[in-house]
């Protein structure tokens, strides 16, 4: 059986851990060649010959700065010059500056808004601009139940995840004629890098509040994300889907 984008030539940024990872594994076992864009060069590259071996796919590591323009124009450029083509492309690479609004810095509030706002548009902007010369194409924007909730001391990250569902939806009215599909995910808790930097009773609090009593794991994100991706979703677009364990409703 063919797999659910067989085929297909995908980008995911901040693919060498976390989420962005599983999205890649779940890519690949489904048929996709996939570029794993992260800021760390040498991890992307591990991260692509690991998933390479594990899946026989296709699998190519890039460093890139999601924040830098001649960056993502870069990734893009370079993606269609080694698969001949962009099909697929997810915004997911991340950064926490966590403090209250007493103590956040400028600078906390700026990196946050730079990596998450700036980077995805950027990624948009520049996949987008491939995707509709060739008439088709998918954009899935990693967004946050915390954009919609807010959260006590994320009040850059909480923006900036808002932010990501404005833009999802702004990207999927410019470009649905184009045949061009821009939808946004929203995770809650999920174990991670990111979130085992809280403090354990903190975790332990937040997983009791979710009526499914735990945390989510990266796959169960990089389902969601695969489904967006396919063609399972050709009718979705400006959608956003919440992967929380029903956290927020
Ligand atoms: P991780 O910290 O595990 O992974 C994020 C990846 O993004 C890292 O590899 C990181 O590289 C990379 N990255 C950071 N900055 C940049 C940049 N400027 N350019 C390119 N790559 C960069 O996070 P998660 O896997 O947990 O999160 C993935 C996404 O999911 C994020 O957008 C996050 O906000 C979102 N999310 C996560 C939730 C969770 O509970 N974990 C919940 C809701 C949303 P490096 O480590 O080298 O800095």
């Amino acid at each position: 059986m063919n797999g659910l984008v067989e085929g297909k030539s995908s980008v995911v940024t901040g693919g060498a851990q976390g989420i962005g990872l599983a999205i890649g594994r779940r890519l690949a076992q489904n048929g996709a060649r996939v570029v794993l864009v992260d800021v760390d060069q040498a991890r992307a590259e591990a991260a692509a010959k690991e998933l390479s071996g594990e899946t026989g796919a296709k699998v190519i590591g890039l460093g890139c700065d999601v924040t830098s323009e001649d960056a993502v124009h870069a990734a893009a450029i370079t993606t269609v010059d080694r698969f001949g083509a962009l099909d697929i492309w997810v915004n997911n690479a991340g950064i926490t500056r966590d403090a209250s609004l007493r103590k956040m810095s400028v600078s906390d509030f700026e990196a946050v808004m730079n990596v998450h706002l700036k980077g995805t548009w950027l990624g948009v902007r520049h996949a987008s601009a491939i995707m509709r010369e060739a008439g088709s194409g998918v954009i899935v924007n990693m967004s946050s139940l915390s954009g919609k909730s807010g959260n006590p001391g994320q009040s850059n990250y909480s923006a900036a995840k808002a932010g990501v569902v404005g833009l999802t939806k702004s990207a999927a009215k410019e470009l649905a004629h184009r045949g061009v599909r821009v939808n946004a995910v929203q995770p809650g808790l999920i174990r991670t890098a990111m979130t085992e930097a809280m403090p354990p009773d903190v975790f332990a609090a937040r997983e009791a509040d979710i009526p499914m009593k735990r945390a989510g794991t990266p796959d169960e994100v990089a389902g969601t994300v695969l489904f967006l991706a396919s063609d399972l979703s050709s009718y979705v677009t400006g959608a956003v889907i919440e992967v929380g364990g029903g956290r927020y409703m």
